[in-house]
């Protein structure tokens, strides 16, 4: 029988990526709804093709322009505008499974919503659950929903990960599975091997263009600046229930092992193929089966040789914040999340330069890693104060 997906962030890259998946499996699944901020194009042309029930534009004009579209092409589909309306396809009662790509805090309500309709979701949108950890988590628990990693590194730890951990990772017990460490690998992104000192010049269009990922612009350049890798590593904490102690990053240039588990017996399981974000995807969405997902197979003879570096705080200080921040807790990371996002935004439209953004990060970490977070509200609250205070230090920068 088929499967009915509901696709939010559908217009962006991992969105995209999981429709090509869905085109090599087309008998598998059936798609509920797409939803995009306001990219009409691509809603239209994606809509036509995979005739989904709902589609969601977050602006208001670009689902007027949509739905006119859509109209004169004879299609059925109904097209709806708003935040509260991504939250009803999210949690629709006919949708089985939830992709979540929005980027940024912006996805944390809808996926929010799925996970309280208790939805089985392919989690992309790795922000959300940084900015809100154990009250995500224990959404998860109390709703009986189902996390399957989409993020490459956390998929990959995930294969890697007992069958019995894999049934609820965020609350087992990785110590007694055996499991020392977890080993979370990144490619080290575009600036590995540039001069420090040449790290304040660099443009947006540098920063973009990843040696291996093709991926949208904001994860871009979190992967130059390497926060993300310590968004992932707060991520790994909440997705595996892991100690800040138990998860070590480690650079690996070829972007080849997307992430290892090593175990107290001296084995290290990896996960191996090409970087291509179909593969994650196409696991999630079968699990537990197999189904093709269109990436090539992984040819040794042409990756050669794998290579191993310790990363350099000096180079990535964005990624020792987000460690700093995932030992000191959620507001912590709620108030790095939120400064990164409106830093990385700014320094994307050139009001700031490549430096700033930590220097912006740590300044907003620091004024409110103290504040006192009981509750997703709170977490919402203080979300917006540490925008603000982000906005303040990127106008005094600009
Ligand atoms: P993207 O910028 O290419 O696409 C983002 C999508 O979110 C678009 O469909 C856009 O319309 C939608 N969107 C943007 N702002 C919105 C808002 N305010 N409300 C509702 N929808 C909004 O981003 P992406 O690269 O596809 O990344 C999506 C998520 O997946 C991010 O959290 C990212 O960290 C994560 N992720 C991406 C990759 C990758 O390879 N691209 C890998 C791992 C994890
Ligand atoms: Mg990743």
């Amino acid at each position: 029988m088929q499967q009915s997906l509901v696709i939010l962030g559908a217009s962006g890259s991992i969105g995209q990526s999981t429709l090509k998946v869905l085109r090599h499996n087309p008998s598998s699944w059936h798609v509920l709804a797409l939803t995009a901020a306001r990219n009409v194009d691509a809603m239209l042309r994606d809509c036509l093709e995979f005739s989904p029930r709902f589609a969601v534009m977050v602006d208001e004009d670009a689902a007027r322009a949509l739905a006119a579209g859509l109209k004169t092409h004879g299609s059925a589909t109904q097209v709806m505008a708003g935040v509260d309306a991504l939250c009803d396809v999210a949690a629709h009662p006919d949708a089985h499974s939830v992709m979540a790509a929005i980027v940024g805090a912006a996805g944390l309500a809808p996926t929010m919503a799925a996970v309280r309709a208790g939805k089985r979701i392919l989690l992309a949108n790795k922000e959300a659950l940084v900015m809100s950890g154990a009250f995500f988590m224990e959404a998860v628990r109390e709703h009986g929903a189902e996390l399957l990693p989409i993020d490459s590194e956390h998929n990959a730890i995930f294969q890697c990960l007992p069958t019995e951990v894999q049934r609820q990772p965020g609350f087992c017990d990785l110590a007694a599975a055996g499991v020392s460490k977890i080993l979370l690998t990144g490619s080290g992104g575009p600036f590995r091997y540039t001069e420090i000192s040449e790290l304040g010049k660099v443009t947006p269009a540098q920063a973009i263009a990843h040696p291996n990922w093709s991926m949208g612009a904001k994860i871009s350049v979190d992967s130059a600046t390497m926060i993300n890798k310590g968004l992932e590593y707060i991520e790994a904490r909440w997705l595996f229930n892991a100690a800040p102690e138990q998860i070590q990053v480690v650079i690996h240039p070829q972007s080849v092992i997307h992430s290892m588990v090593q175990y107290k017996d001296g084995s290290v399981l990896a996960q191996l193929g090409n970087p291509d974000m179909c593969t994650p995807i196409a696991h999630a969405l079968a699990y537990p089966a197999r189904i093709s997902s269109s990436v090539e197979p992984l040819d040794f003879f042409t990756v050669g040789e794998f290579s191993f570096i310790r990363p350099d705080y000096a180079r990535y200080p964005n990624l020792a914040l987000a460690i700093n921040a995932c030992q000191q807790g959620q507001a912590a990371t709620t108030a790095l999340n939120a400064a990164n996002e409106e830093a990385v935004a700014a320094f994307l439209s050139t009001r700031i330069g490549f430096m700033d953004i930590s220097r912006i990060n740590e300044a907003v970490m620091l004024a409110f890693e103290s504040s006192a977070v009981g509750s997703l509200d709170d977490l919402l609250v203080l979300d917006e104060m540490a925008r603000e205070r982000a906005h303040h230090l990127i106008k005094e920068l600009g």
